[in-house]
């Protein structure tokens, strides 16, 4: 049967598009809250690394009634997969809603996503936002959404996708570029019509694939997913059970069960096919796993977690500056938060190793980890961390197999050619390049995953910023080879009487790195000094501009150099890691590196 009163949509947009004030204005219309509440919390990207990086790590679901129907609304994630994520949400749902900004066009960031949506077959809504703005093109936007479409492969009917115009802000929706609307009904309209309800046999056994994990401090592990046959009642004796691993399927009884309701969740005693459902109370709850009837358990297949590509060790901080800022942490802090990391992330994997002080931390790409670390990081967790390295694997014949990746790149025109250098010293070959119109050009790469680790910093350097990079796991295949590059933007110190200055050096820009009387600098930036010291300290600015930075000479000089703003991450990036010592909230500390 159908289930008319339920629909199940995801929600695809790149940061900064408006998702958030989309959904916040979805919400507030809805009658989800009463007139004069104001939305308290802003619903999606909670997670302000999400912003910052232009992701968005976990997903997140709201729900909102209109006329009677409740619109169950998940976020996808919006950068390549950490592991299977995307797919698991977008079997929750029946269609997405593309939301894409009527200025800045279609991103490559939600390419991926897309992809994965129209390959399951689901309807797409594209929902052209900001069409306030000023310098708004929403006809073309549309033209440049639909040539996206082709391009990856979409069938007829998600061609003939509608177009909503809207500005979220002002909190209107209209069917036509034209008219401005006056509320969201249009928005409404469109999902009930052109999102199919969902479907399933309400007499079957119950089946629940569990698609997302929660964790929250007080109830646990929650279990997230959508009610694909069957129904699920409160207390109820059910197996778990997983498809990989049929034979250790295990009795439970349903402790708590919750659907979601504006921002929150709330108890129910009973839900039927089609409802997204949450269940706490069962502690080994895992990402795959069915839900089903004792009489009649049914494990529901699921494409199985890919394996890690990259490790990296991160260890306790036993230098002399530990304790002094943040959480001191002993092996045994670091242990239970890597340990309990993996609660929520299937795709991550932590080793104990020789010695207690160090664990072994294996995941999805190098932004994978950065994700982790710095979450740690944010929570006032001090610890240090080795050079990242892939994880090899051997065919059946004994062949050194690596991990490769696609990195598709908008650039400035002018960028291009510098770009496609940086990537072919580091192996990648070019499978792609096309101008976008914009005046950026987009190069995608086959590159071992080797050779992305530690790029983002030198081509954010390299295109002063205006590149955008987005990664995706391409399978393993034969050994590239050595790869012979030098790190194009690097971190170093000039030992200058008293004291030791250090900046950023950047071939890119200007060939060399001059730093002369007051601390001028060309062609690269001075981050900062210290008194002499055996090891020095690279204070990590963020959000902030570094107020030290000058340039001498020609106002060239000043347009060459401007302020930069740091994040660890991307400080570490310039970092040669054998020179690391140690990295702590706010700095990072190398070894003195004295040129000659
Ligand atoms: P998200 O990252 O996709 O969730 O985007 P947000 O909803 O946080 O919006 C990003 C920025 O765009 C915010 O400053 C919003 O105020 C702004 N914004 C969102 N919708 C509109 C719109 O319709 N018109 C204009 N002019 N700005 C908008």
């Amino acid at each position: 049967i159908t289930r008319e009163d339920v629909r199940n949509v995801a929600i695809i947009a790149h940061v900064d598009h408006g998702k958030t004030t989309l959904v916040d204005e979805l919400l507030k219309q809805s009658g989800v809250f009463r007139d004069n509440q104001e939305v308290a919390e802003r619903v999606m990207d909670s997670n302000d690394i999400e912003r910052e990086r232009g992701i968005t790590i976990l997903s997140k679901n709201t729900a909102v009634t209109y006329k009677n129907t409740k619109i169950n609304i998940i976020d996808t994630p919006g950068h390549a997969d950490f592991g299977g994520e995307v797919e698991r949400v977008l079997k929750m749902v029946n269609g997405v809603i593309l939301v894409v900004d009527a200025f800045e066009g279609a991103m490559p960031q939600t390419k991926f996503v897309l992809k994965k949506a129209l390959e399951l077959d689901l309807n797409v809504i594209v929902c052209i936002n900001k069409i306030d703005r000023p310098e708004a093109r929403p006809a073309e936007v549309e033209e440049e959404v639909l040539e996206l479409l082709l391009e990856l492969d979409a069938n007829e009917k998600q061609l003939d996708c509608p177009f909503v115009y809207a500005s979220a802000k002002a909190g209107i929706a209209s069917l036509s570029p034209d008219e401005p609307g006056t509320d969201m009904q249009p928005l409404f309209e469109t999902i009930l019509k052109y999102i199919p309800a969902p479907t399933g046999d309400p007499d079957a056994g119950t089946q629940i694939l569990i698609s997302t994990i929660d964790y929250n401090e007080y109830v646990g592990r929650i279990g997230v997913g959508k009610v694909d046959n069957g129904t699920i009642k409160l207390n109820q004796d059910a197996i778990i059970v997983n498809h990989h691993e049929p034979d250790k399927y295990r009795k439970v009884k349903i402790g708590k069960l919750y659907e979601f309701e504006g921002l929150n969740k709330v108890e129910v005693n009973e839900a039927g096919i089609g409802s997204i459902v949450a269940i706490s109370g069962i502690s080994d709850i895992h990402i795959g796993d069915t839900i089903c009837s004792p009489d009649d358990p049914e494990p529901i297949p699921f494409q199985k977690i890919s394996e890690p590509t990259i490790a990296m060790h991160f260890m306790v901080n036993d230098s002399p500056l530990a304790g002094k800022e943040g959480k001191f942490v002993t092996s045994r802090h670091l242990r239970d938060r890597l340990f309990r990391e993996l609660n929520t992330d299937v795709s991550l994997r932590v080793e104990e190793t020789d010695t207690t002080e160090s664990f072994k931390v294996s995941g999805r790409g190098e932004l994978h980890l950065s994700v982790l670390i710095e979450n740690m990081r944010r929570e006032g967790y001090e610890f240090a961390v080795s050079k990242a390295e892939v994880i090899y694997k051997e065919d059946e014949k004994g062949k050194k197999l690596e991990p490769f990746e696609i990195a598709v790149i908008d650039v400035p025109d002018e960028f291009s050619g510098t770009v496609i250098n940086m990537l072919n010293q580091r192996k990648g070959e070019l499978q792609g390049m096309a101008p976008t119109g914009n005046g950026t050009t987009r190069l995608e790469f086959s590159i071992p995953s080797r050779g992305l680790i530690g790029f983002r910093g030198d081509f954010m350097t390299a295109t002063k910023g205006n590149g955008i990079i987005n990664t995706m796991f391409d399978g393993y295949q034969p050994y590239k080879g050595d790869m012979n590059y030098r790190s194009q933007g690097s971190l170093i110190a000039f030992e200058s009487g008293e004291s030791i200055t250090y900046g950023l050096f950047n071939a890119q820009e200007r060939g060399t790195l001059f730093i002369g009387p007051g601390e001028q600098v060309y062609g690269g930036m001075v981050v900062g000094q210290c008194g002499k010291a055996e090891d020095i300290e690279v204070n990590v600015c963020k959000k902030k501009q570094l107020t030290n930075t000058r340039a001498s000479g020609s106002d060239d000089a000043l347009k060459l150099t401007p302020p930069k703003i740091l994040s660890l991450e991307q400080a570490l990036d310039f970092i040669d890691t054998d020179e690391l010592l140690e990295i702590t909230p706010k700095s990072i500390r190398i070894r003195k590196k004295i040129l000659d």
